[in-house]
């Protein structure tokens, strides 16, 4: 038997349109759409297309969009004007920040400068304190991606073994406290955990986000398990072509899970609608509106 795909594409499409129609009546009520400001700085290709993808999504559901292009020239000071003027600007419910950062700027003073009720990457050390306390805060898009299949496919998440495969502050450790924060018991593997297989075959779910592709191989994986792939890792076959693949050997992993989402088609799609949702989210909040339900 092979493991039921997780269709992150079809989940994202629908929470998308669901954002969409909460952002038009958010306008209706407050007058104005939901807006998101992003600061791209430099050149960088990957991070072009991300900014690109994220303008794209916001006016597509409907919201306000503030695209900031800034050379990779930027000194410090005037990044931190920016990044004032935006938590200033009443049309502006959150702001985006694309890392990386030319070496001259220091991404923690940015990001700390940031408005943390503007704070939609949830990078704030405000909003990662909050998160770790079992607060109520605004979470990184990735993470909460995640967290939205897994409780899609299974439902609670009580009592059950997971593992978390990488640390990072934007995947592994906000992910690590969601899941505890769902009563899941939590294992944290990095590069210098002893023997991950043994740690992974005893994990009901597995969430791979370490940059190495195909690392997570299907033995081992417990028969039946709920596995995440987090990865996007580009690699060229013999043909030449490129192509994406995540952490997880997939045709292995498909034979054994009981669930497992694809590269691409998997998290990807999920981190930009998360980041419409925590836009719709902070401008209810700004708005002094109520809560939108069902997100
Ligand atoms: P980082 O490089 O910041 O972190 C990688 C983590 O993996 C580290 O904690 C590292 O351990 C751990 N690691 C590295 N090698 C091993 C190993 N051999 N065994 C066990 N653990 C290991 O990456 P990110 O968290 O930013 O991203 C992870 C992956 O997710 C990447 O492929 C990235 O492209 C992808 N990604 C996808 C997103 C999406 O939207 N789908 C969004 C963000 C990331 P240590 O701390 O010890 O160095």
């Amino acid at each position: 038997m092979t493991a039921r795909r997780i269709d992150g594409k079809a989940a994202a499409a629908e929470l998308r349109e669901r954002v969409a129609r909460s952002a038009a009546e958010f306008e209706r009520r407050a007058g104005r759409p939901p807006g998101l400001a992003t600061v791209l700085v430099g050149e960088d290709p990957a991070s072009a297309v991300y900014v690109r993808m994220k303008g794209k999504a916001t006016a597509e559901a409907g919201m306000a969009g503030f695209a900031h292009h800034l050379p990779d020239t930027v000194s410090q000071a005037e990044l931190l004007e920016l990044v004032e003027e935006l938590n200033r600007d009443e049309r502006v419910d959150g702001i985006l920040v694309q890392l990386p950062l030319p070496a001259q700027v220091d991404s923690a003073r940015v990001i700390a400068a940031l408005d943390p009720a503007k704070d939609v990457d949830g990078f704030h050390p405000i909003n990662v304190g909050r998160l770790a306390a079992g607060l109520d805060a605004l979470v990184p898009c990735t993470p909460l991606g995640c967290l939205y299949l897994l409780k899609a496919e299974l439902g609670s998440l009580a009592g059950l073994d997971s593992v978390v495969i990488g640390r990072s502050n934007i995947v592994g450790k906000p992910m690590a406290a969601l899941l505890v924060a769902e009563s899941a018991t939590v294992t944290i593997a990095h590069s210098k955990s002893r023997d991950l297989p043994e740690i992974v075959r005893r994990a009901d779910v597995v969430i791979a986000a370490v940059g190495r592709p195909e690392m997570v191989r299907g033995e081992w994986i417990k028969p039946g398990a709920t596995v995440i792939d987090v990865g996007i890792n580009r690699i060229s076959s013999a043909d030449g072509k490129v192509r994406l693949v995540g952490d997880v050997a997939f045709d292995e992993a498909v034979q054994v899970a009981g669930a497992i989402t694809p590269v691409p088609g998997g998290v990807g799609p999920m981190t930009i609608a998360m980041l419409l949702r925590n836009t719709l989210v902070t401008a209810h909040r700004r708005a002094g509106l109520p809560e939108p339900e069902g997100f």
